[in-house]
């Protein structure tokens, strides 16, 4: 019979020494230091950061480690462990937009983006260069977000090295290391975000990079992302004994580059429509139906999602570049932008509502998980079995992370069904004759930070 199998709990110290070894295999030299950065769990929130809605990510204890070493010849090499025999070089002043390919994108993207930057504290030195040794626990392209943990640890590696190339070393200069870096975190986000966009040529919005460089430790964040202001959370669920079940259907999603810009397009024309900055001021300041009941908050936002999508999608047929744009792609926008606050208000309320509470935030996960496959349309029958399977398996409710198409699914659950849950989804993998998915122990982790 068909068991789970269960990804090793990561161990940071060892993940830290092992691309710290492998650095000194291929280089011949100690690297100045290790940097690293987590993938993201998203609570809520798809497809919306792009359009100023607020989203709910928590780090993972999944993590990319940079091993680097300063350069002082302008050349920046890297290798990946996850991406054998393919070691990259390139002339820092050289990188552009489309002159590369693959990986490679992610780490030289990051470079070219901070000398992109107006302030002097983030662009690199002429002569800057680095060695490169990349190692990561993220699973690749599984809608975890290795993307951002690549850039994000690649973006403090390269900032910590040029240190000692710059003028003014040892003035005021923002380091990773100081205490106060909110500001710097902030910024090196955007550096991220355009070196994605730009260089990987990704057309994602902010919030993997938010979360891989911003977050608290241990703690989901609300980010709202007409501001990219953040809020903390506390997701107190072993309290209450539940636990996220986080499974990598281990289905690729190469679809997702074009579908996904398809999709940001698209909602972006609404937002060009009614004439706003951002898609969620269609919508009311204040979507957590605070003090109203589930049943009547639910109501409240569906008729709400219904009144402003036939309001977007008639503005958007007097503009010609908007025509043809799916309604269940505006009303997700809308609904998931409705979902995430209502939830960041449920959480709030699981201390004064207990399981209740933490019910209703399950079936949240669970109804934006239908928008997206019923609305949005960025599902697959692998993702369908994982999430039905999980909700058999007494879950609270399951949803997609990531942009879908593949990738993860996200439940949760009382931890006494967690493995039993997990077996199920293995056993119907197998009996639908789908590869065999990976279950990732789950608990918080902490933002980017130099190790070593
Ligand atoms: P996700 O962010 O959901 O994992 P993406 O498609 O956004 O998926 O990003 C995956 C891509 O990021 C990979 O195809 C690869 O180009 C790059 N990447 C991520 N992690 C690594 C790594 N450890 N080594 C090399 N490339 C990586
Ligand atoms: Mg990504």
């Amino acid at each position: 019979t068909v068991e789970a199998q269960w990804a090793h709990q990561p161990d940071h110290a060892a993940h830290v020494e092992r691309v710290r070894t492998a650095f000194i295999e291929k280089y011949g030299v100690e690297p100045d230091g290790v940097w690293s950065a987590p993938g993201r769990l998203n609570l809520l929130g798809e497809y919306i950061d792009f359009l100023g809605g607020s989203c709910m990510p928590m780090p993972l204890p999944y993590r990319t480690y940079v091993a680097g070493k300063l350069r002082t010849d302008g050349v920046l090499r890297a290798q990946s462990l996850q991406m054998p025999h393919d070691e990259r070089t390139v002339v820092v002043r050289d990188i552009r937009p489309g002159t590369l390919k693959g990986w490679f994108t992610y780490v030289a993207g990051v470079a070219w983006s901070m000398n992109q930057e107006e302030s002097e504290d983030i662009t690199l030195p002429a002569s800057f260069g680095a060695d490169l040794m990349i190692d990561s626990t993220v699973p690749v392209g599984g809608g975890l977000s290795s993307s951002a943990a690549i850039e994000c640890s690649t973006a403090l590696t390269l900032l910590d090295l040029s240190h000692s190339l710059r003028e003014n070393a040892g003035a005021a200069l923002p380091s990773t290391l100081t205490e106060d870096t909110h500001d710097l975190r902030a910024r090196l986000a955007q550096v991220c975000i355009r070196a994605e966009n730009k260089v990987a040529g990704a057309q994602t919005g902010g919030l993997d990079q938010t979360a891989s460089l911003r977050s608290i430790p241990g703690q989901a964040l609300v980010v709202d992302f007409r501001d990219f202001s953040l809020q903390p959370v506390d997701v107190n669920i072993q309290d209450a004994n539940l636990s996220w079940l986080v499974i990598n259907t281990n289905t690729p999603h190469e679809l997702a580059g074009g579908e996904f810009a398809a999709r940001r397009r698209a909602t972006e024309c609404a937002t060009g429509a009614l004439n706003l900055d951002y898609l969620r001021n269609a919508l009311p300041d204040d979507l957590r139906c605070a003090g109203l009941s589930e049943a009547e908050a639910k109501h409240w936002r569906l008729s709400t999602v219904d009144e402003r999508a036939n309001t977007a999608l008639s503005a958007m047929e007097k503009f010609t570049r908007c025509t043809e744009v799916p309604r269940g792609w505006i009303r997700h926008a809308f609904h998931d932008m409705c979902l995430v606050e209502r939830a960041a208000y449920v959480i709030s309320r699981t201390g004064a509502d207990g399981i209740q509470a933490w019910e209703e935030l399950g079936r949240l996960f669970t109804e934006s998980f239908v928008s997206m496959r019923d609305e949005l349309q960025v599902s697959r029958e692998e993702i369908n079995v994982a999430v039905d399977t999980c909700l058999d398996a007494g879950a609270l409710g399951a949803r997609i992370v990531g942009g879908g198409f593949g990738g993860a699914v996200m439940a949760l659950i009382e931890t006494d069904k967690l493995e039993d849950a997990a077996t199920a989804v293995a056993r119907a993998y197998a009996q639908h004759g789908y590869a065999a998915p990976e279950f990732l122990p789950m608990s918080p982790g902490i933002p980017a930070q130099k190790d070593a």
